[in-house]
């Protein structure tokens, strides 16, 4: 993945999500980085600052939080946190499993300056 394509389309959602607070200075971005995304998160942090430049992103904060892989077996019927690229049951060794968690990069939260609150997006 390219990371900084990502890092410019995670603030092409941020500016959808903030629509409402037009003109506002964004202090921070949470985003959650599923770990079969292929995205590198130090990667990521280190692009983000040079995609923001220019833009209301510009000095804000990335904080990125390691999203795993997380099956559903519907052998045994237990979730588990699996390897990627080990998408089995580790309780029963079942393959019949469903990934629940693990892919893709989103944007999961936003400060605004001015706004103690983050907001959801
Ligand atoms: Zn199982």
């Amino acid at each position: 993945m390219h990371e900084l394509t990502l890092a410019r389309a995670l603030i092409a959602a941020a500016e959808r999500a903030l629509t409402a607070h037009d003109g506002r200075r964004v202090t921070g971005l949470s985003v959650s980085i599923g770990a079969m995304s292929g995205c590198e998160p130090d990667l990521l942090s280190h692009l983000f600052p040079h995609a923001a430049v220019g833009t209301r992103f510009e000095g804000a904060r990335l904080e990125v939080e390691f999203q795993p892989v997380q099956v559903a077996c519907r052998d045994c019927g237990q979730t588990s946190e699996v390897e990627p690229g080990r998408l089995l049951c580790p309780v029963c060794d079942s393959l019949v499993v469903t990934l629940i968690a693990g892919e893709g990069v989103f944007l999961t939260g936003l400060r605004v300056s001015g706004e103690a609150d983050e907001l959801g997006v």
